[in-house]
């Protein structure tokens, strides 16, 4: 049973877009989870979660419950919306409010975007455009528009090196598990996110009962945002260097790291521990793993912004987020482009977009429809 919920409107969820725009996103969506509804990861506990969704255009709705998978499919498909969600906790009653849901506990996770990590790429791909007359131009975003005064947003694009970026932070993540927190490499679930990152569920229960600040100070663990100064660290090693990694953890990490390249390096010490932090740390998003609260992108199922799904990796040297995730048709659509910036999926280049009348594979059209850049002409 869909049972009835409270609205939550989430402005940047909600965005503009006509009608036919919409069908035909629903309709391509549906067409997926038609075609696809075993990819569609639902949990065996599912009475104990809450689930959550966005209709094309429409706001958040959350709170909700199934009793069933074969329920919760059924309603995936009739809705076909944008996002599906699910909470990573379990409830003793799903559908109440917050504070009234009876926490039983939350799979830890973790969220790593491309975009939280500096890699030179950004300048090519990230930019601001004004919303009514789609001047565009290199950020940082000017306040307003310097040509007409409207409102002007930044535009963040993904490519394969910010990609790459992120699957290697994912893969720190994983090293930090498995070495520093005795995780059982089985008990890692890693996903692309569907659109610029990666998810990691982690399925042990030793940190299923932890609260937010046990949450948090793992991540900031691998953040690496818990460690003294590089002076100190330096200031450290300096009185004894070491040969090769010693101790466990961060310890281990730094000292390998200075270990290996001290030898031939022309900076400071100081430097060069800035650099074993830097290199080795997990960038992931803090709030996302400190929210015990949260529904979190329910994976085989596509994301709102790109009609890419929300895929499991197997293999991480194998994986390719321009190929893999897209698992929306070719089938073309004309659409009528407002502004697109130069994007890449299935390593194939499209735009940049001004103001004309173009058609394109499906699966390349969504991301101009759902930021409402577009719509089907
Ligand atoms: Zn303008
Ligand atoms: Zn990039």
């Amino acid at each position: 049973m869909w049972i009835p919920s409270i609205h939550i409107s989430r402005s940047c969820e909600k965005r503009r877009m006509n009608e036919s725009t919409k069908a035909f996103l629903k309709s391509a969506y549906k067409e997926y989870y038609f075609k696809e509804s075993d990819s569609v990861e639902l949990p065996d506990d599912i009475g104990s979660r809450e689930f959550g969704y966005i209709p094309f255009g429409g706001g958040m709705v959350r709170h909700l419950s199934f009793g069933s998978q074969g329920e919760a499919l059924a309603e995936i498909l009739r809705q076909s919306p944008s996002s599906v969600y699910c909470s990573n906790a379990r409830y003793e009653f799903p559908t109440r409010p917050i504070d009234e849901k009876g926490w039983l506990g939350a799979e830890l996770i973790f969220d790593i975007d491309a975009t939280d990590i500096s890699t030179s790429c950004k300048r090519s791909h990230d930019q601001w455009y004004c919303e009514k007359c789609f001047t565009s131009g290199r950020l940082p975003r000017p306040a307003k528009c310097p040509k007409c005064g409207g409102s002007a947003v930044e535009f963040h694009g993904v490519c394969e090196e910010c990609l790459d970026a992120a699957k290697e932070h994912a893969a720190r993540v994983v090293g930090f598990l498995t070495e520093d927190f005795g995780v059982d490499p089985g008990a890692v679930k890693i996903y692309f996110s569907g659109n610029r990152g990666y998810h990691l569920h982690i399925f042990d229960p030793r940190f299923d009962s932890l609260g937010q600040q046990a949450r948090a100070e793992i991540a900031e663990y691998m953040k690496g945002s818990t460690l003294p100064p590089p002076q100190s660290l330096a200031a450290t090693l300096r009185r004894r260097m070491p040969e090769g990694p010693q101790g466990a953890g961060w310890t281990k990490r730094v000292t390998g790291y200075v270990a290996e390249r001290n030898q031939n390096y022309g900076g400071t010490l100081q430097k060069l521990v800035s650099e074993a932090v830097a290199s080795q740390r997990a960038l992931v998003d803090a709030s996302v793993t400190t929210d015990i609260h949260r529904v979190f992108r329910l994976a085989g199922t596509l994301h709102g912004d790109t009609g890419m799904a929300k895929k499991q990796v197997k293999s991480m040297a194998q994986f390719d987020p321009q190929e893999a995730p897209v698992v929306l048709s070719s089938r073309p659509v004309k659409l009528s482009v407002s502004y697109y910036p130069r994007y890449r999926i299935k390593h194939r280049d499209f735009g940049p977009f001004e103001s004309e009348v173009v058609e394109l594979p499906t699966f390349a059209a969504v991301s101009i429809l759902t930021r409402g850049l577009g719509e089907v002409a």
